[in-house]
């Protein structure tokens, strides 16, 4: 067994001992349901699945489908548009609460019924059944497998279902629902119908984790702005009255339904699903929420554990860099003789603020004497933020400025994203050639300041 399985089983062993909480039974169907079902199951953003216990039992999606809605409307209509239609706020009210906008009628948030309603009804489709459709499409999208519904479930939904319809026809008569209320509860009460396994649902949230792209299939299912809107939705409002104490105590977006289910996103880094039917008083399922909370303290999962940068950004920063090519007694003796002048900097990782601050301040320090070839060597680097690209850039032209000559020495992409935006920027593919450019006009007598200095007026 694996170590992430054997964490996993472990937690599933220790937390199948909790009892309490109450099998959902206003949807007549859902009481049928077995209290001691129960699963868990994670997927990395590698695209590994591990389970445990019950992973592969099949239940309905019912308000886990909200954020994957939400996101299909929210992909349909564009942030502002959406944001006029359903508002964002958390309601602190139970699942099925009146909760709309006084004078407009706008539901408050895409996790309660009312605006998941409202949202359903935003899906663009030619009709209910095309609407149908495409939900059940989208959702099989995220889970990276054709999906079906069942048809008791939603038969005995749409039978007892008065209060959403009430939801619904409140929604029409102020304003906030343009379709007919009865059908858009018969397409929301299908959505709740669709049928899932726990190994599904940490599929379907590892996609959001990853940034919209399903990380078992390679599918981008949705765009990644999509994603961290839908996240930031579900962090203030996914756990309905229970919201603000999940955030406290588990700090991770998260979704949960009355058959069970319960999704938790650790953005960019994994998806986990829980199922176990027996739900607390705030309609979250009750092992569900022990077995997140546990798994959040155990790993330092909470969102607000800021990673600590415990790598350092700076490989080394040096005069004098010398490079492999083979020189004379006499340029060897020149180069020596001018140590000062070719300075080279190295990085390594990923360039985010913190890094991008800590490696400019490393620049600053290196060219603080007369201007020289500032060697930047990123060969080390996977990864820069468009943030601190630009904050990069703007750093190395006040550098520059000063009449030190910039050589880059990096790997692709980032070498042709150099030579495009920095022209007066000398860029390599490795730092010895970087730094053997440096020495070759060195030797020329060429002096490090003269193109940015002549085009810069000193
Ligand atoms: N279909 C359910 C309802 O509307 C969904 C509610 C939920 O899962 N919290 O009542």
């Amino acid at each position: 067994m694996d170590p992430v399985t054997r964490a996993l089983d472990e937690l599933y062993r220790r937390i199948s001992g909790l009892r309490g909480g109450e099998v959902a039974s206003y949807i007549p169907e859902l009481a049928r349901a077995d209290p001691e079902d129960f699963g868990i199951a994670i997927t990395s953003m590698g695209g590994r699945c591990y389970r445990a216990g019950r992973a592969d039992s099949e239940f309905t999606i019912q308000s886990v489908s909200k954020p994957f809605v939400y996101a299909l409307a929210l992909t349909d209509l564009g942030p502002d548009e959406m944001l006029g239609r359903v508002g964002v706020e958390p309601s602190g009210e139970a699942f099925n609460a009146v909760s709309l906008e006084p004078g407009t009628g706008r539901p408050a948030n895409p996790m309660v019924n009312a605006g998941a309603i409202a949202t359903t009804a935003l899906v663009s489709a030619s009709g209910p059944e095309a609407r149908s459709a495409r939900i059940l499409d989208w959702l099989s999208a995220f889970a990276g497998r054709r999906l079906g519904y069942d048809e008791e479930v939603y038969a005995s939904e749409a039978a007892t279902g008065d209060r959403n319809r009430a939801l619904a026809y409140l929604m029409r008569s102020a304003g906030s629902l343009r379709e007919d209320p009865y059908e858009v509860t018969a397409t929301y009460f299908r959505q709740c119908s669709v049928l899932v396994t726990a190994g599904d649902l940490a599929v379907m949230a590892a996609t959001l984790a990853n940034g919209g792209l399903n990380p078992v299939t390679g599918e981008r299912v949705v765009d990644r702005g999509v994603a961290v809107r839908t996240l930031a939705v579900m962090a203030t409002c996914g756990m309905y009255d229970g919201a603000g104490e999940w955030l406290l105590n588990v700090g991770l977006p998260a979704k949960s339904g009355v058959s069970g289910g319960l999704i938790a996103v650790g953005p960019g880094r994994f998806g986990v699903a829980v199922y176990s039917p027996p739900l607390d008083p705030a309609g979250n399922s009750v092992r569900g929420v022990a077995a997140l909370t546990a798994m959040s303290e155990r790993l330092a999962l909470h969102l607000m554990h800021a990673p600590v940068h415990l790598a350092a950004t700076v490989t080394d920063t040096g005069h004098g860099a010398r490079s492999s090519r083979a020189r004379s007694a006499e340029q060897a003796a020149l180069l020596n003789g001018s140590s000062r002048r070719i300075i080279a900097v190295g990085a390594q990782g990923e360039l985010e603020f913190t890094e991008t601050e800590q490696l400019l301040g490393a620049v600053e320090g290196a060219v603080a004497g007369p201007p020289g070839w500032l060697v930047l060597d990123l060969m080390a680097v996977t990864g820069i933020r468009p943030g601190s690209a630009a904050m990069l850039a703007a750093g190395l032209a006040d550098v520059a400025r000063r009449g030190h000559r910039i050589v880059v020495a990096a790997q692709e992409p980032f070498l042709a994203a150099a030579a495009d935006e920095h022209p007066a920027w000398q860029a390599f593919a490795s730092r010895d050639d970087a730094v053997a450019w440096c020495e070759d006009q060195l030797l020329a007598g060429g002096p490090p300041a003269d193109p940015p200095a002549a085009r810069g007026g000193g």
